[in-house]
């Protein structure tokens, strides 16, 4: 008996650790502001890293014309073309194919990559002719996504910085890759320039999603792992003054799944995962509220439970394997309605090993998920409301630059799959909005689904960028 309730005593304790309170909440709102400024002011002036993107004009829905978009990013890449209207008729139609990389290709020299790539895409232009009235001669405008760590120099050019994932194409390394691609591109007799370089494809779901309604102002994405962006005031941006020439707004990367403030409600869990982590020290704010992190967070609560308690029988099993419990399986457990708790049941059975775990123990498991997910889910909403306070945009009324009772709609695009695939933390990050900026000003705040623009957003880069615009 004493056993159990020392299972209930380490829940409770988690449970405190993890409050996030509204006053909470408040805390990291403001600090996700100060950090944005920070970051804004020097490199290196927070852990956020405001990374300027120099894109600084986003698709509306009058866009018009034939446009592509490469996509490179693993050992697939993808070729795209999209057809837009203009005046509101959006996307006519798209054409996408994907490519396998030879393997030689992934370790040999930039040329033969480049030369590969440039032939595919020429094929494909060549073999996708929809009817559109663009001239085969024509200059094309493309958008080119490359997920690689990269160094942006311009909207259309950026320095390969390091390869990862698989490829070593070392003497690209250094290199402006979008001008390595345009090499190729003219030697392949193909007339088409980089009108957007991407380095991160959260900046194309910013641009999907602004396609579609004019009152987007950031994205955020939270799936494996999470990163947001927003339009920020081209003065505002004190790190690059001079190196920006649109007085406007240029769309920042944050990468703030680097955010971290002491306001962060961090328990002993979060420290030994992050302290058994590749790279402990970084990415706390994602190690919190990501995909790739809650289950293991639910894992070590419940290894815990094992350790001090005889809730899960008499050993640990599979409890004490790093990451053997995937978040999905976790919202599986959280969101299991049967009123025996089948499915929790199945996965303790399956996965984690552990049969014979009782009714009112599957229920504090259950508990425990929860704790992990509104935690998560409640933190990112006060990133967001972080966002949209730095840029005015919170209902407050200071720094809007418009005259108070002016109320203007404001609209987050939203991608990834723990945000729409989990719906218990789609609820709680929706309600903490809410929440955190009060009714009111939530009612001109859109959190909208967006998807990932990688593709299509890449090519309404290209189209807000092109040369003939
Ligand atoms: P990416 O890996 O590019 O972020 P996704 O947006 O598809 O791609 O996110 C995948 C992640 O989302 C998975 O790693 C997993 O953690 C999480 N996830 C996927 N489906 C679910 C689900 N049904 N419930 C909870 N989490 C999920």
């Amino acid at each position: 008996r004493r056993k159990w309730r020392r299972a209930v005593e380490v829940l409770r304790e988690f449970e405190e650790g993890c409050a996030t309170s509204i006053g909470r909440l408040g805390q990291v709102v403001d600090a996700m502001a100060v950090e944005m400024h920070a970051g804004l002011a020097s490199d290196g002036g927070s852990k956020l890293k405001m990374l300027l993107t120099f894109i600084d004009n986003l698709p509306d829905g009058n866009a018009k014309g034939t446009y592509y978009a490469l996509d490179l990013g693993g050992t697939n890449f993808r070729v795209l073309r999209v057809r837009l209207g203009g005046k509101g008729s959006m996307i006519i139609s798209h054409q996408v194919e994907y490519h396998p990389i030879p393997q030689e290709l992934m370790s040999g020299t930039s040329e033969d990559l480049f030369d590969y790539i440039a032939m595919t895409l020429k094929q494909f232009v060549e073999r996708a002719d929809d009817g559109s009235e663009q001239k085969a001669d024509e200059k094309k405008e493309l958008g080119f996504t490359f997920s690689f760590p990269v160094r942006q120099m311009s909207v259309s050019s950026g320095i390969l910085v390091k390869w990862t994932k698989g490829f070593s194409v070392e003497d690209a390394v250094g290199k402006d890759i979008a001008q390595c691609l345009e090499e190729a591109m003219t030697k392949a007799g193909l007339n088409m320039q980089v009108a957007a370089l991407q380095v991160n494809d959260i900046v194309g779901t910013l641009a999907l999603c602004h396609y579609y309604d004019k009152d987007t102002v950031a994205a955020v994405i939270i799936g494996t792992g999470t990163n947001a962006c927003y339009v920020e005031r081209t003065d505002a941006i004190i790190k690059c003054q001079g190196l920006l020439k649109n007085s406007g707004g240029t769309v920042v990367n944050m990468e703030w799944g680097n955010f971290w403030s002491s306001h962060l409600p961090r328990t002993s869990y979060d420290i030994a995962l992050d302290d058994e982590s590749p790279n402990s020290n970084d990415q706390g704010f994602e190690k919190m509220i990501s995909g790739m992190y809650l289950g293991e967070i639910t894992r070590r609560v419940l290894y815990r439970m094992a350790q001090e308690s005889d809730i899960f029988g008499d050993g640990a099993y599979n409890l004490s394997i790093r990451f053997i419990l995937r978040t999905p399986s976790m919202a599986a457990m959280h969101e299991d309605d049967s009123p025996d708790l089948r499915e929790v049941r199945r996965i303790l059975t399956e996965t984690l090993q552990v049969p014979h775990v009782s009714l009112r123990a599957r229920r504090l498991i259950v508990r425990v998920c929860d704790i992990v997910t509104r935690r998560a889910a409640r933190l990112a909403a006060a990133g967001i409301v972080g966002i949209l306070k730095k840029i005015g945009r919170d209902g407050s009324g200071v720094a809007s630059g418009r005259a108070k009772g002016t109320p203007r709609r404001t609209v987050v695009a939203i991608e990834g799959a723990l945000y729409v695939n989990y719906s218990m933390f789609r609820e709680y990050l929706n309600e903490a909005v809410v929440e955190i900026l009060g009714e009111e000003a939530a009612q001109n705040v859109v959190l909208r689904v967006s998807e990932d623009g990688s593709g299509i957003g890449a090519a309404l880069l290209a189209a807000a960028h092109s040369s003939n615009r």
